[in-house]
């Protein structure tokens, strides 16, 4: 389908089920799909494992001081075909998917020398083009001139419902509220962070996914894309 490749980037709300839309989108066009959030997710792993973030808090210089030794890759399990994250050569796929990471992963994502860093990986894992990538700032921030953006949304309890049933899928236990708590925490803090504040860009296109299936999504990109690459 493609002739020649472009950077497609997708923003949004926590647990909208953009990685899902983004992954399969990568699949069909043969892209690299990257999930900015994992990067995010594995250096808030890191502070935790480290002693520099719990209870809610995080020590950020200590952290910055420690940001060299942080080293994150995405590998391709053979098994599966899906990329995962590896954080100083460990498999972290499940652990960061994990509340403890997602209920620190948010004031982590507010440093700026957090996001220098991680904007620096993704703007060389594009630099070829031919790539998919979610996040919160990576049509305004990561990749501003980026050929499609989509700015996705759905209404919260949607939301905490399809991470609550992804975890639990997963054998999670799992309280629906504190999920839910958790959505809507991080969309406040994503949004009115000082450095790259989640927020649509001019260019963007809008896509509430609350009431649609995940077919009827795909497809609606599909067309979008498709009109792109003329
Ligand atoms: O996408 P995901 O929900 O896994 O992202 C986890 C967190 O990482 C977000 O809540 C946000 O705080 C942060 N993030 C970010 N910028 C990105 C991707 C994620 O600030 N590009």
């Amino acid at each position: 389908m493609a002739s020649s490749k472009i950077v497609i980037a997708f923003d949004g709300h926590s647990s909208c089920g953009k990685s899902t839309v983004a992954k399969q989108l990568a699949k069909e066009l043969g892209y690299i799909y990257i999930d900015t959030g994992a990067m995010y997710r594995s250096v808030t792993l890191f502070a935790i494992r480290n002693g520099l973030a719990g209870d809610g808090k995080v020590d950020e210089q200590g952290l910055i001081k420690r940001l060299d030794e942080i080293k994150i890759e995405f590998r391709n399990n053979p098994v599966t075909g899906e990329n995962e994250t590896y954080l100083n050569g460990e498999n972290v796929e499940d652990e960061i998917r994990q509340l403890p990471v997602a209920n620190h992963v948010s004031p982590v994502a507010t440093i700026r020398e957090v996001r220098k860093a991680m904007v620096k990986l993704q703007q060389e894992m594009g630099k070829n083009k031919g790539i998919v990538m979610d996040g919160r700032d990576i049509g305004t921030v990561v990749f501003p001139n980026a050929e499609l953006k989509i700015y996705m949304t759905a209404r919260p309890e949607v939301r905490a419902q399809r991470r609550y049933d992804e975890l639990i899928g997963k054998g999670n236990q799992v309280d629906f509220d504190d999920i839910l708590k958790n959505v809507l925490e991080r969309d406040r803090i994503d949004s009115s962070r000082e450095v790259s504040p989640l927020k649509q860009a001019d260019d963007a296109l809008l896509l509430d996914n609350s009431d649609i299936t995940r077919e009827e999504q795909l497809n609606w990109v599909l067309e979008i894309v498709k009109e792109r690459l003329g």
